[in-house]
């Protein structure tokens, strides 16, 4: 194909390694963040399988690497804490597990000097004829795409505005949490812990930080609409959902309303029967996330950021689009099973 004038909302894993991709091929690439700045949020991400192979061919694996948590393993614990079985490193920290900061980070490194980010900054409107897309952005201004990518996440604004309103594609897997870190109390050393009980999860851990302990409080809802409240609401569930519970889930609580990194974010899958429309496709979670709950997040944004790529490379928009998605599909549907499995585990719907 040739080179092309793209627009990427969305500066996560599937925006940045989609940007350093496709500029390589010689595309000219704008991503557009709504947030002021690089994220600095979230905890830690991991990869398996042929993520890997990404990695490298970015040239950021051995970076990658450096950064490894090494976590050992996680302790099941029944209500009272006392350990009934342990699960490897593998169940929660994949293949291998880094920091999220870490990934953003290296990946904007990357491709600073060559991509346009434009931070602070989303789409407001999508129009598109057999020619070209134009889009008008929040800083007023109205520009022209050869080709639009959605890689702005599980409420992907270039979703909404070019395919279907969240309701029709989200479905919630019955389960949300808070997230946040507080001072490693428990002494965990590269190692998890996790108790679930009574329809509610606490998953302990502490890994690249000893000093630090990350803290994720889940319990069973009916729709992810909380995912949209202010904090103050998401901690009144979640204080609500783990009321009169004993073991050390008080100063859990106690420890969340003074965190600085608090998260909150619901299992939720996005299923759609197609990923792209004309010349807009879909990349990573806005396109198919297959919740946290599966672990594969990361691993199918780098992968799906690849694959689009690289069939971009080679044909033309229609037809890379198709391929891109027979490729990646069974990927996908297999994760999402898993991931609808996972969340049942931590006491959200069952498949
Ligand atoms: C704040 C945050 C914390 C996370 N923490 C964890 C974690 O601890 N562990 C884990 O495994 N996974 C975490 N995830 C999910 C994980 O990052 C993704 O599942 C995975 O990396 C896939 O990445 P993605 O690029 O498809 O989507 P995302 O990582 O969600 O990236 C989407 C990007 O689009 C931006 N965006 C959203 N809306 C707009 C808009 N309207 N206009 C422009 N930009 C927009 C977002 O700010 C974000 O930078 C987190 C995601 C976020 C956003």
């Amino acid at each position: 194909m040739t080179s092309s004038n793209v627009l990427i909302s969305g500066a996560g894993v599937a925006g940045t390694t989609l940007a350093e991709l496709l500029t390589r091929s010689g595309h000219r690439v704008t991503i557009v963040e709504r947030a002021p700045a690089l994220r600095h949020t979230g905890y830690a991400v991991d990869f398996r399988g042929a993520a890997f192979d990404v990695l490298s061919e970015l040239g950021i694996l051995d970076d990658v690497r450096r950064h490894d948590t090494k976590m050992t393993g996680t302790a099941i614990v029944d209500r009272d804490g006392v350990q009934v079985d342990l699960l490897p490193a593998e169940a929660f920290a994949g293949e291998l597990e880094v920091p999220k900061h870490v990934l953003n980070e290296l990946l904007y490194d990357l491709t600073a000097d060559h991509v346009e980010y434009r931070f602070d900054t989303s789409i407001t409107s999508l129009t598109q004829t057999e020619a070209a897309v134009t889009a008008e952005l929040t800083d007023g201004s109205t520009e022209t795409y050869d080709l639009v990518f959605g890689a702005d996440g599980v409420y992907s604004k270039v979703r909404q505005l070019a395919f279907a309103p969240h309701s029709d594609v989200l479905q919630h897997l019955g389960l949300s949490g808070a997230g946040f870190t507080m001072p490693n109390f428990l002494d965990l050393d590269h190692s998890g812990l996790l108790r679930a009980a009574d329809g509610t999860a606490v998953y302990l851990f502490s890994s690249a930080d000893p000093d630090r302990l990350t803290v994720s409080l889940s319990f069973g809802t009916t729709s992810g609409a909380l995912d949209r409240l202010p904090r103050a609401d998401q901690e009144a569930a979640t204080r609500a959902a783990f009321a009169g519970d004993a073991w050390h889930t008080p100063r859990l609580l106690e420890a969340m309303s003074e965190a600085s990194d608090f998260y909150f974010s619901s299992s939720t899958q996005v299923q759609l029967d197609r990923w792209s429309t004309g010349r807009i496709a879909l990349v990573g979670d806005a396109g198919y996330c297959a919740a946290p709950t599966a672990g594969m997040g990361t691993s199918q944004a780098l992968l799906g950021a690849r694959s689009l790529a690289r069939h971009l490379t080679d044909a033309a928009y229609p037809e890379a689009f198709a391929e891109y998605e027979a490729e990646l599909r069974p990927y996908v549907t297999e994760n999402q099973a898993n991931g609808r499995s996972a969340a049942a585990m931590f006491g959200g719907a069952r498949d």
